[in-house]
């Protein structure tokens, strides 16, 4: 479960079009990544997927039902944004656990699911911190944690690594790579670097002005780009 399916999106800000028309499949389980220059739709496309935006037109499926009316909530998504947006008074179990404690769930199972996805972030020995108390890896870290503990279908990442240094961003890009390989979650990704691009995707998707480029895999992108625009920011020779 997690396959999404968009058909003909498009989206104005007061007449501004920003999405031009978004076909798109991705299948369960797949890692898309979302590369194109800044303002070209790529934060509005996941926003949209969410339900944090609504489309002027088009559709967007979910495991093959539609959802443009579900609310962002009941959607089976968790999405992690590069701001983190942590709750600074609360702890970090409590920042993981918020979004069940909101859903109703149990304390005995959300503690249960904050210590297993702790445990596999590496973030046990910090539960008892508040925000302020961590580096900014260790901030998405929780993150990405409050993500997991919802069992999400479908994971949206916005540039979740770009506030983080040279070497964490390393260190965060090979663990969001064993997430995808422990949950099989369906994961849609975007970044500036070339790097976390190349190596993450399954698939990539290049937009620019609110239009799909070019899909395919890292390698049918870099031997056989569809134009120059796609050639230059894949970086291949052409
Ligand atoms: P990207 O994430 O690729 O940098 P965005 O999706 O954030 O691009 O923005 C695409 C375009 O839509 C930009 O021109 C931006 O200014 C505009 N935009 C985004 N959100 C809003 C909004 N809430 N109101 C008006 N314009 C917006
Ligand atoms: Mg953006």
């Amino acid at each position: 479960m997690g396959s999404l399916q968009l058909k003909s999106i498009r989206k104005a800000f007061a007449g501004h079009e920003v999405l031009k028309g978004i076909d798109l499949e991705v299948k369960d389980g797949e890692f898309v990544i979302f590369v194109g220059p800044s303002g070209c739709g790529k934060s509005t496309l996941l926003r949209t997927i969410a339900g944090l935006e609504d489309a002027t037109s088009g559709s967007v499926q979910i495991d093959g039902a539609e959802v443009g009316h579900v609310a962002p909530a009941k959607r089976g998504i968790a999405m992690v944004f590069q701001s983190y947006a942590l709750y600074p008074h609360l702890t970090v179990k409590d920042n993981m656990g918020l979004g069940l404690k909101q859903a109703g769930v149990q304390k005995k199972e959300i503690d249960e699911k904050v210590a297993k996805a702790a445990g596999m972030l590496s973030l046990e020995p910090y539960l008892a911190r508040r925000p302020a108390e961590l580096s900014g890896g260790q901030r998405q870290r929780v993150a990405i944690g409050r993500a997991i503990v919802r069992e999400p279908k479908l994971f949206l990442f916005d540039e979740p690594l770009s506030n983080l240094d040279a070497a964490l961003r390393v260190n965060t890009r090979l663990e969001i790579a064993r997430l995808h390989r422990s949950l099989k979650a369906t994961m849609i990704y975007v970044t500036h670097d070339q790097v976390e691009a190349m190596t993450l995707a399954d698939k990539i998707v290049v937009l620019n002005a609110g239009q799909v480029e070019q899909v395919g895999s890292p390698m049918e992108l870099y031997n056989r780009p569809a134009n120059l625009f796609v050639a230059g920011f894949i970086g291949s020779p052409q």
